[in-house]
């Protein structure tokens, strides 16, 4: 579940997916969604929608998606793990229709998403690369050099 004040996101509450087919769609336990209700009351935050993957594609809301999201005006957060680098859409599903809305971070209050920091083959793909474009300018310069003018004999 993602939570805020209704127009900002500011939590996130992971619940279990209890779906029967976990990997093409998700629902949630009745108690524990209604136990994050609870919590989410507690902390005065809005429930403004849920928020789950797509392992294999696109971040784009599904027929179970629309399905399940009734006409209540709730967004969907969808990550797409299609590619290597996660894909990101929110989404407000309501009654009006389907509208994919901007996602817009705020670096003020968020550290936000750090890169992964290098492996050491990484760093040494990127050392002998660099090493290699070098020597490689470094010949190509000497080859095309013009020869050397001849030397003039000694008296
Ligand atoms: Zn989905």
């Amino acid at each position: 579940m993602i939570a805020g004040d209704g127009k900002t996101i500011q939590s996130a509450i992971p619940l279990a997916n209890v779906a029967s087919s976990k990997r093409s769609s998700f629902s949630f336990e009745p108690n524990e969604q209604l136990g994050a209700l609870k919590r989410l009351d507690a902390e005065d935050l809005v429930w403004m929608g849920v928020y789950h993957s797509h392992p294999n594609s696109a971040a784009i809301p599904s027929i179970a998606d629309l399905e399940g999201a009734g006409d209540h005006g709730l967004l969907q957060l969808i990550v797409s793990l299609k590619s290597s680098k996660p894909e990101l859409q929110l989404w407000r599903i309501g009654a009006s229709g389907v509208a994919p809305l901007e996602l817009i971070f705020d670096t003020q209050t968020d550290a936000g998403y750090d890169e992964p920091p290098l492996s050491q083959q990484q760093r040494a793909a990127i050392v002998t690369t660099a090493v290699i474009s070098l020597i490689l300018m470094l010949v190509i310069s000497f080859a095309l050099l013009p020869p050397a003018p001849a030397s003039a004999p000694l008296p």
